[in-house]
């Protein structure tokens, strides 16, 4: 069954979720259908952590970014830019992320956010790297700074609406699809993934959030990620290998594992 095993491209494995059981489960992983795993930082202290535990284990790689909930941590007045560019030279930092925007919660001054997300778009273009990009309650200001900078990456967590998919996908962008796809109320999430191209295609869990079906509401951990790849091969009407084969090239080749 190793043709089976799933790359999982969005995960939170340093969240204090874990805090229990991270050894034992991480090290159960690869048994459970998980090919490698590309945890992610969201803050600079966050990213040393995802980077320490890509230290550790072979099939963990690890992104390096300042997510839009945490901008508080950051003082402008710091070099943190360049913190975050050392760090991404680890030979494991595969990617910028998790960064964006999200409108959803105050608190999370609109202004800094877009500024942060902006940095660090540029520094990804710099870097040739590729980026993680969360959006919640913000497509368009999202979309606008995709279409000024023209980032490589990936729409990470999509349940956004075919027309946003397309703008997406327009701009040579990856959409990845979480647990929301196995969601009864996920109407928006199974259009946009019938019409994502399968050359464009992500599986994530974003565990320990977003367990699927039958698993909703428990935290979620990789070995779940097969319950979404049943349902992205169902909605894209491919046998289950092809497409955990497609997904996991897909992956492959985006960030360079
Ligand atoms: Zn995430």
């Amino acid at each position: 069954m190793d043709n089976l095993k799933i790359i999982d491209t969005h995960a939170h494995y340093d969240d204090e979720a874990f805090d229990i059981d991270r050894e034992e489960l991480l090290s159960s992983l690869p048994e459970k259908g998980v090919k490698y795993i590309i945890t992610q930082g969201i803050s600079i202290e966050k990213s040393k952590s995802a980077l320490l535990l890509a230290d550790k284990y072979n099939y963990i790689y690890a992104t390096v970014g300042v997510h839009p909930e945490d901008v508080n941590t950051v003082d402008l007045n710091s070099d943190w830019i360049e913190q975050l560019s050392k760090l991404l030279n680890h030979p494991k930092a595969v990617a910028v992320g998790e960064i964006g925007l999200d409108y959803h919660y105050d608190g999370y001054d609109k202004d800094k956010q877009i500024l942060i997300f902006e940095e660090q778009l540029k520094l990804a273009n710099k870097l040739n790297l590729p980026c993680v990009i969360h959006s919640r309650d913000a497509t368009k200001d999202t979309i606008t700074l995709l279409q000024k900078h023209k980032p490589k990456g990936v729409m990470h967590c999509f349940s956004g609406s075919v027309e946003t998919a397309e703008i997406i996908l327009n701009l040579g962008m990856y959409i990845g699809f979480t647990g929301v796809l196995t969601f009864k109320n996920a109407k928006k999430a199974v259009e946009a993934c019938k019409k994502v191209p399968i050359d464009r295609l992500l599986l994530e869990t974003d565990c320990p959030y977003m367990a699927p079906v039958p698993f909703r509401g428990k935290r979620c951990d990789s070995s779940m990620i097969i319950k979404t790849a049943k349902k992205a091969a169902e909605i894209k009407e491919l046998p289950l290998d092809e497409l955990i084969e497609n997904c996991n090239n897909n992956a492959i080749s985006l960030f360079k594992l």
